[in-house]
C-alpha cells in the first residue's frame, strides 16, 4: 500500500547526506517497492510538483521520479554519461525549501542512465525541462538544494515547483 508522505524541508539533515546506491538485487524487495510507491503517491498528491527525490520523503537512497507532460520515469542508481557545455539559466524551486524560487544556471542537455524498476539498465538523453528536473533530482542525491546553486533567491508564495521556458 502507498502512502502520501510528508515532504521533508530544508533544514532537516537527510537532504544534505549524500545517498546510498540502492543494491540492484533487491529493488524488487518490498523496502523499495514500498519507498517507490510512497514517492509516487507523494508526488501525485502535489499539484505542481514534477520531480522527487528519495531522501525528500526521507529515505537516503539513490531514487528519483520524474512526472511532467513529456515524461514519466523511476530513476535508480543514476549515472551522469554526457553534460552539455551550454548552460541556460531558469528558475527553480524545491517542494524542499518553501516558497523560494531563484534562477541556476545548469547545461542545457545531459544524458544518464539509471535502473528501472525493474532493476533494468536504460538510457535517457535529455534537454529542456526534462534535463532541467533530472539535475535537480541528482543533486539532491548528492546532498545539494538548488539554493547553493542559484544566483539570487526571493521568497514568493506560489505552488510551481520549477517554471520558466528556455
Ligand atoms: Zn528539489
Amino acid at each position: 500500500m502507498s502512502e502520501v508522505k510528508p515532504i521533508v524541508k530544508n533544514p532537516n539533515p537527510v537532504l544534505r547526506q549524500k545517498a546510498k546506491l540502492v543494491p540492484p538485487k533487491k529493488i524488487s524487495e518490498e523496502e523499495f517497492t514500498e519507498i517507490i510507491g510512497n514517492m509516487k503517491s507523494t508526488l501525485n498528491a502535489t499539484p505542481n510538483g514534477i520531480g522527487l527525490a528519495a531522501p525528500q520523503i526521507g529515505h537516503s537512497w539513490r531514487i528519483f521520479i520524474v512526472k511532467i507532460p513529456e515524461y514519466e520515469g523511476v530513476f535508480i542508481n543514476p549515472e551522469i554519461m554526457d553534460i552539455g557545455k551550454r548552460t541556460t539559466l531558469l528558475e527553480e524551486g524545491c517542494l524542499s525549501v518553501t516558497d523560494t524560487y531563484g534562477p541556476v544556471a545548469r547545461p542545457k542537455t545531459i544524458k544518464i542512465k539509471a535502473l528501472n524498476e525493474q532493476g533494468l539498465p536504460f538510457k535517457v538523453r535529455a534537454k529542456g525541462l526534462l534535463a532541467r528536473v533530472i539535475q535537480h533530482e541528482i543533486d539532491h542525491l548528492d546532498g545539494t538544494l538548488f539554493i547553493d546553486k542559484a544566483e539570487k533567491t526571493y521568497r514568493v508564495e506560489r505552488q510551481n515547483q520549477i517554471t520558466g521556458n528556455e
